[in-house]
């Protein structure tokens, strides 16, 4: 249920923020007839499911995205919850799922990853690095920069090819999510996630392709898969970790 009603708020951030709009005023409104919305219609999921996805005063269809980001929030929390327990690292854990989750949306919609969004959530995640660092608890400060300086580096280095070849493979709002993730889950494990994120956006894209969904060169929402790989980074991070230095001596 908590997990439910953060990705209600996730909806009206990815929304509002990259338009510069504020996130608590006007309040929730439809998008069609500018209805307010009142609290009855306000209920995460059940509200969707009971106005069968439209706007109780015009008949509007309600974006299906609402509903998906709230149900895929609510059950990575459960997730978190049954991976990690009730440990310090569960709060941090659910904040970056929730950074991730924004990004993805953003991505996925409007083919990027807004400097609002993403600016402020490094800072975030490098005060939440910090204060770890500076209390004691992991991950130590080497992990954090070599993650920050590969996951960024390596994506830094894609972006500059892709730019002498006059091509946009990826944007720089991909640079600074690597850098992102880097400090997030720290070295090695950010070189973990990134190939996973290669690994599931580069399957699904053939496989879209095959079945006639996508164009060869439609770019991919990297962000998404990136999200993807980092959540599984930071809920199996200890199992990956002994994975790696079992393949790599
Ligand atoms: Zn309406």
């Amino acid at each position: 249920m908590v997990g439910i009603s953060f990705g209600s708020f996730l909806n009206v951030v990815a929304d509002r923020v990259p338009q510069r709009k504020s996130i608590v005023s006007p309040p929730s409104h439809c998008f069609q007839c500018g209805h307010p919305l009142e609290s009855r219609d306000l209920v995460p999921v059940l509200s969707y499911i009971i106005l069968r996805g439209k706007c109780r005063y015009c008949g509007a269809a309600i974006p299906l995205r609402s509903m998906l980001v709230e149900l895929i929030t609510g059950l990575l929390f459960v997730l978190a919850w049954a991976v990690l327990g009730p440990q310090w690292q569960l709060p941090i854990v659910l904040l970056y799922m929730c950074i991730l989750i924004v990004l993805s949306i953003t991505d996925l919609e409007g083919g990027i990853i807004p400097g609002i969004i993403i600016y402020p959530a490094v800072g975030i995640t490098l005060i939440i690095t910090a204060v770890k660092i500076l209390t004691g608890l992991s991950p130590d400060i080497i992990s954090a920069s070599i993650g920050l300086a590969s996951g960024f580096g390596l994506f830094f280095l894609i972006w500059c090819i892709a730019r002498l070849f006059k091509k946009e493979v990826i944007g720089f709002g991909d640079v600074v999510m690597g850098g992102l993730i880097g400090i997030m889950v720290g070295f090695p494990l950010v070189m973990a996630a990134i190939y996973l994120a290669v690994l599931t956006g580069g399957l699904m894209a053939i496989v879209l392709v095959i079945l006639g969904l996508r164009k060869f060169t439609e770019p991919v929402p990297f962000a998404l898969f990136l999200a993807l790989g980092t959540v599984v980074a930071l809920l199996w991070g200890g199992e990956i970790t002994v994975l790696i230095s079992l393949l790599v001596p």
